[in-house]
C-alpha cells in the first residue's frame, strides 16, 4: 500500500482524540522529533507528533494511522546513531518519552518498564534493591529502554555480560493493527510457542510499537579493578586484545585510538597520553582476588604485546574517569566535524585485518577515520570525520565509509553490531544478508505489518 500525508481533518480528529498536549503540530515543537543523533540533514518533516502517556494513547495513534495509510516512527530518547527515529515526510512521529514508569520485583529479579525510561534510571530504581541491569551503552544517561530493546543495544560490558536482548523477559507490543499483545513474561523459563519475543527485539519499530518490557536484573555488579595500557601501534593493541579474550573474560575491554585520545583529551583535560596510537581500558569485576590475579595477566598480556605504559587501579574515582574517558570519545569527536558513525564488528580472529584495513582505507581516500571499539566483541566504531562546508571532502567521507562496510562483509563481520540498520546503513543490507535472508525478513515484515506503515525506510 502507498503511504500518504494525512488530511488536515485527519489530523486534527487525531489531535481530538488524545488528550490536551499529546499530539502536536506546529513546526516549533515537531522541529525536536525530526532527527535522531546522526542529524541528518536529509530527515522529513512529520505531519503530527503523538507523545503518548498511555498504551491507549499509543493504541490510537497507530490505529488512526492505518486507517489514514500513515506512516509510523516509533521514537525513544533519539540518541540513535542510525537515523532509525528520522522522520519521513509526513508521518506521524510516536514518542515514548513520556512513558517512564518502573517496576521492581526484587524475588523474581525483574523490573516492569515503560519504553521511555531512561536506561540510567532504570539502573538506578535496580541498585534501591541491590539488583543491577547489566547493558550499559555508552549512551546509557540519555537513551530509553525501548530505544534499547528495539536496537537491540550493547555497551561496554557486554563482552561479559552479553546485550539487551539476554536480559528481555517479556514485552508488551502494539502491533500495526492497534491491538496490544503480551510476549513472554516474568517467567524465568518458558518455551510455550515461537520465541516471538526474540523477534521484536533489535526489530527497529518495524514490527510493533514496545510499550512495555519485563527485564530481568541479576546482583549488583562487585567494584571493578581497571587496567589502562597505551601502544605504539593499533596492531600491538589489537593482538593484546586478542591475547586477553583467549584466556580470560573482562568485564569490559575497550579500544580509542589516537584520533579519539585527543578529541577526548582536547575535552576533557584528563591527562591521556596523547602520543599513543591506541589504549585499551580493561576491567576485572570477579572477587577481589581473582580481580588482582586477571590484572596481573592482563598487564603481562598488554606487555608482550608492545605496551609503553600499564596503569592499574581499584580506586572507583580513578576507574570511572577512564571509563567515562571512553564513553566521552563520539561527544568529543563531534566537536571536531561532521561524523559518519558506523558500527561494524567481525569475527574476533580478523579484528587486526579490519583495523589496518581501516586505517588503509582512511589514507587512500583522505580522509580521518577515529576508531573506538568495544573491542572484545570484535565491534568497532569507525567514525568518519569531515567538515560539512567542503563537498569534495563530504565525498571523500562517504567514499572511505563505503570502504568499511565493504572490508568489513569481506572479513565475515556484519555492518552493526548494536546501533541497528535504521535508514543510513541499508543500502549495504541486501549484501551482508543475501538474497534468501532478506526475503525471510521481509515475509515476516509482510506478516505483521501488510500495509508497511511501522517506520518504513528503516531496518529491514
Ligand atoms: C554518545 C553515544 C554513545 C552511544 N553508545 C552506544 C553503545 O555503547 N551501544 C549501543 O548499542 N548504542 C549506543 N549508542 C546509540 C543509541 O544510544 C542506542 O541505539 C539506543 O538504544 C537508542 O535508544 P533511544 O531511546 O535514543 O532510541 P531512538 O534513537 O529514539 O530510536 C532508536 C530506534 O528504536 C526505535 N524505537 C525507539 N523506541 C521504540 C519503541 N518503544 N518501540 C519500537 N521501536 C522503538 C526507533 O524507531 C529507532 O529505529 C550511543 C549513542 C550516543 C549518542
Amino acid at each position: 500500500m502507498d503511504l500518504r500525508a494525512p488530511a488536515p481533518d485527519a489530523v486534527a480528529a487525531l489531535v481530538a482524540a488524545l488528550p490536551p498536549g499529546v499530539a502536536v503540530t506546529d513546526a516549533v515543537a515537531v522541529e525536536k522529533y525530526r532527527r535522531d543523533r546522526t542529524e541528518d540533514p536529509g530527515a522529513g518533516t512529520p505531519a503530527v507528533v503523538v507523545r503518548a502517556e498511555s498504551v491507549e494513547h499509543v493504541q490510537t495513534a497507530v490505529r488512526w494511522a492505518a486507517e489514514h495509510g500513515v506512516a509510523v516512527v516509533p521514537r525513544g530518547a533519539g540518541s540513535g546513531l542510525s537515523g532509525g527515529a528520522n522522520a519521513v515526510d509526513g508521518c506521524l512521529v510516536l514518542s515514548l518519552e513520556r512513558m517512564r514508569a518502573v517496576e521492581i520485583d526484587p524475588v523474581t529479579r525483574v523490573a516492569y518498564a515503560e519504553p521511555g525510561l531512561l536506561n540510567a534510571e532504570l539502573k538506578r530504581a535496580a541498585a534501591e534493591h541491590g539488583l543491577w541491569y547489566p547493558p550499559d551503552p555508552s549512551s546509557f544517561e540519555i537513551c530509553s529502554i525501548g530505544g534499547n530493546v528495539a536496537t537491540n543495544a550493547g555497551g561496554l560490558c557486554c563482552v561479559k555480560y552479553g546485550v539487551t536482548t539476554d536480559y528481555v523477559l517479556g514485552l508488551r507490543v502494539v502491533l500495526a493493527d492497534g491491538r496490544a499483545v503480551d510476549l513472554g513474561g516474568p517467567r524465568l523459563k518458558d518455551v510455550a510457542g515461537l520465541p516471538l519475543t526474540r523477534l521484536f527485539v533489535g526489530s527497529e519499530g518495524t514490527l510493533g510499537i514496545v510499550v512495555r518490557a519485563v527485564l530481568r536484573l541479576v546482583p549488583a555488579q562487585r567494584r571493578p579493578a581497571t587496567l589502562v595500557a597505551s601502544f605504539p601501534s593499533l596492531a600491538s593493541a589489537t593482538s593484546a586484545v586478542l591475547g586477553i579474550t583467549g584466556r580470560l573474560r573482562p568485564s569490559m575491554l575497550e579500544l580509542m585510538d589516537r584520533t579519539s585520545i585527543n578529541a577526548v583529551e582536547d575535552m576533557l583535560r584528563m591527562g591521556l597520553d596523547r602520543s599513543a596510537a591506541a589504549m585499551l581500558v580493561v576491567q576485572s569485576d570477579e572477587p577481589a582476588g581473582t580481580a588482582a590475579e586477571e590484572i596481573s595477566l592482563v598487564t603481562q598480556i598488554c606487555e608482550e604485546a608492545g605496551a609503553t605504559e600499564v596503569l592499574s587501579t581499584d580506586d572507583p574515582d580513578e576507574s570511572e574517569a577512564f571509563v567515562a574517558a571512553r564513553r566521552a570519545c563520539i561527544p568529543a569527536l563531534e566537536r571536531t566535524g561532521r561524523l559518519l558513525l558506523e558500527d561494524v564488528g567481525v569475527p574476533l580472529p580478523r579484528l587486526g585485518d579490519l583495523v589496518a584495513g581501516i586505517e588503509a582505507i582512511a589514507e587512500q581516500h583522505g580522509t580521518t577515520i577515529a576508531l573506538v571499539a568495544h573491542a572484545g566483541d570484535g565491534n568497532t566504531h569507525p567514525l568518519v570525520v569531515f567538515d560539512p562546508a567542503d563537498a569534495d571532502a563530504e565525498a571523500r567521507a562517504r567514499g572511505a565509509y563505503d570502504a568499511v562496510m565493504r572490508i568489513a562483509l569481506d572479513l565475515g563481520g556484519t555492518i552493526t553490531g548494536e546501533h541497528g540498520v535504521g535508514r543510513l546503513k541499508r543500502p549495504w543490507l541486501e549484501d551482508y544478508l543475501g538474497p534468501d535472508v532478506l526475503e525471510l525478513n521481509r515475509r515476516v515484515k509482510a506478516a505483521l505489518d501488510p500495509q508497511g506503515i511501522l517506520n518504513p525506510g528503516a531496518g529491514i
